[in-house]
């Protein structure tokens, strides 16, 4: 289904990142992870049989770097998964203004940064941008101001996008993830009451696994997804259903 496509993940050294990553090479396709730690990056790299290339996604000109070094090496570029981010936490009176710029630097404008500089070759390719939001692009959610609005921007960039570029063959698309277990989450879910609360706004009453995230990142990636475009995705155990 993937298996002639080249795809870059960003944040693709842990997390939802790497089972996506997991995910494409297991169905064949060639793949490039990104992040800023080389260490991880590279053991991971190493672990699924792929490349990495360090990239803050914050910066223009590394981002630059990293697609053209993916289209010279691979000589195409068919999905740019722009998954990196970070969280953010204490609302708005509590949280730094600092924290709001840096938060909306990376999950935002990184995701911005990463489909101007694909875009390119994924008119080419008949490629296509996958972002990964979150269900606080889609609800808001508790004491989190910029990373909701970051996503939320996610969520509205990724149908403006959609809409710009469905003539010229590039579909645009992103997953909107309930809690997942990862790095990035773990320090909250080990709080036995936050946890109790994520369980209580699930209805599935769970958290996910990362490789829950993945299948639906494989599915649009695939010719199988050739009609959807600018539609963001909830995969949240019912989440945003209430
Ligand atoms: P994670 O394991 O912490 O993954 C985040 C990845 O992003 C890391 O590999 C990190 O690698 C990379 N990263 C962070 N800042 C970066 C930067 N400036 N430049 C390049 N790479 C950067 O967490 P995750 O949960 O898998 O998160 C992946 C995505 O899913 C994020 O966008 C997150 O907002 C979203 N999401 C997560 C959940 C959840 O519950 N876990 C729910 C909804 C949405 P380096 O540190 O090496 O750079």
């Amino acid at each position: 289904m993937i298996g002639d496509k080249v795809a870059i993940i960003t944040g693709g050294s842990t997390g939802i990142g790497k089972a996506i990553a997991e995910k494409y090479i297991e169905y064949g396709a060639s793949v490039v992870i990104a992040g800023r730690s080389e260490k991880t990056g590279q053991e991971t790299a190493e672990k699924l049989g792929c490349q990495f290339i360090q990239c803050d996604v914050s910066e223009y000109d590394q981002v630059e770097r990293l697609v053209d070094r993916t289209v010279e090496e691979h000589g195409q570029l068919d999905v740019m998964v722009n998954n990196a981010g970070i969280g953010s936490a204490g609302n708005v009176e509590e949280m730094s203004i600092d924290d709001w710029h840096n938060v909306i630097q990376v999950n935002l404008t990184g995701v911005m940064y990463g489909s101007r500089a694909a875009i390119p070759y994924l008119k080419e390719s008949d490629g296509c941008i996958i972002n990964v939001a979150s269900i606080f692009g889609l609800v808001g959610g508790p004491g989190a101001p910029a990373y909701s609005a970051s996503k939320g921007g996610v969520v509205n960039f990724t149908r403006e996008l959609a809409v710009d570029y469905a003539s010229e063959g590039v579909r645009v698309n992103s997953i909107c993830p309930g809690f997942v277990e990862t790095p990035m989450t773990d320090d909250y879910l080990d709080q036995e009451q936050f946890y109790e609360f994520v369980r209580g706004q699930t209805p599935m009453g769970r958290v996910a696994e990362p490789e829950e995230i993945s299948g639906i990142a494989m599915f649009l990636a695939s010719d199988e997804a050739s009609y959807i475009t600018g539609a963001n995705i909830p995969v949240d155990g019912g989440w945003t259903a209430h």
